[in-house]
């Protein structure tokens, strides 16, 4: 048991200290005054830190630690904790951690018994999903999914039966095959795309994913984007007390074939895609489904 009273901390605290997303603003006067107060910054990009520490007016000694020092600058950073010195971690933007560099520091940090203190601020995630209009609770944050589509594929099927709503990065030149990726996996299903969060170009796409897919066919995507996806209904498969539950269950042979076609199949795909999920003889589901439909 690792119990921490964090207003007691003195000496070696690592506080994680959120920055702004874009908008200077939003950068809170608590991350302003421990940024002031701390031994030394742990940044991503000793420039990019720089600029927001003069815009504070703040001059503060600065280390780097980012994707590809991460872990050779572990020891170092641990040590100057242990020997009583404050460190505040700042990422480019947003919370550190969040697909950004922190995770291996703040576990090393946790498993020494140092305090760490998070300073919360500015998200694209959280930022992105309170204001998408999809249920915020449950959500799922993934990031970057990989960049590769046979891979990125493959991620993304393991979260299609999840019931949570779901939450992506991606770079403005891969949102189009991103999305493309997203809509084959995870059917079409409503999103909202939230591009330069807090900045002066801040702008939604609130509908589908074929109806945003076919806006950004026209429009060149530019900025740095978020992605909330709706997640699978809620009653998708489930395993209660150890028992598989089918998610169709509650739905009627036709309303299961809608299901399908409502995320991009066809309707020869959908009667495929049933029949096999309730283990019945395709003609069987194409009769039902007609028979449903006619009356
Ligand atoms: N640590 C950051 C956070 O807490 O949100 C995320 C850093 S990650 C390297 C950068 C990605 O976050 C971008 O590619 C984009 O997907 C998303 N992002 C960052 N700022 C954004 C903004 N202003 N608007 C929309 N998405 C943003």
């Amino acid at each position: 048991m690792k119990r921490q009273k964090s207003f007691e901390s003195e000496g070696g605290v690592l506080y994680v200290v959120g920055t702004p997303i874009g908008n200077l603003g939003d950068l809170s006067e608590r991350a302003k005054q421990v940024l002031a107060e701390v031994d030394l910054i742990a940044c991503e990009d000793t420039r990019h830190t720089r600029k927001l520490l003069s815009h504070l007016g703040i001059s503060k000694a600065m280390i780097s630690y980012h994707e590809h020092n991460r872990l050779a600058r572990l020891s170092l950073l641990l040590g100057r904790l242990q020997e009583g010195k404050s460190i505040a971690l700042v990422s480019d933007a947003g919370m550190p951690g969040i697909s950004d560099p922190g995770e291996e520091l703040i576990h090393e940090a946790v498993q020494a018994g140092m305090p760490v203190i998070p300073v919360p601020g500015p998200n694209a995630a959280l930022s992105a999903l309170v204001a998408s209009g999809l249920p915020p609770q449950p959500f799922l944050f993934i990031g970057f999914l990989p960049r590769n589509s046979k891979e990125r594929m493959a991620e993304l099927d393991k979260w299609k039966e999840t019931p949570a709503t779901l939450v992506f990065y991606e770079a403005p030149h891969r949102i189009r095959p991103m999305l493309k990726d997203v809509m084959e996996v995870l059917g079409d299903r409503k999103v909202a795309l939230a591009r330069e969060l807090t900045k002066k170009h801040e702008e939604w796409m609130r509908d589908s994913l074929s109806a945003c897919l076919r806006l950004l066919e026209e429009e060149k995507p530019r900025g740095e984007w978020t992605v909330v996806v709706e997640g699978a209904p809620v009653d998708g498969n489930r395993a209660e007390n150890g028992r598989d539950v089918t998610w169709w269950q509650a739905l009627t042979v036709r309303e299961h074939v809608d299901w399908h076609i409502r995320r991009g199949k066809t309707k020869k795909e959908a009667i495929q895609a049933t029949a096999a999920e309730r283990s019945l003889p395709k003609r069987e589901v194409y009769n039902e489904y007609h028979r449903e439909t006619d009356q």
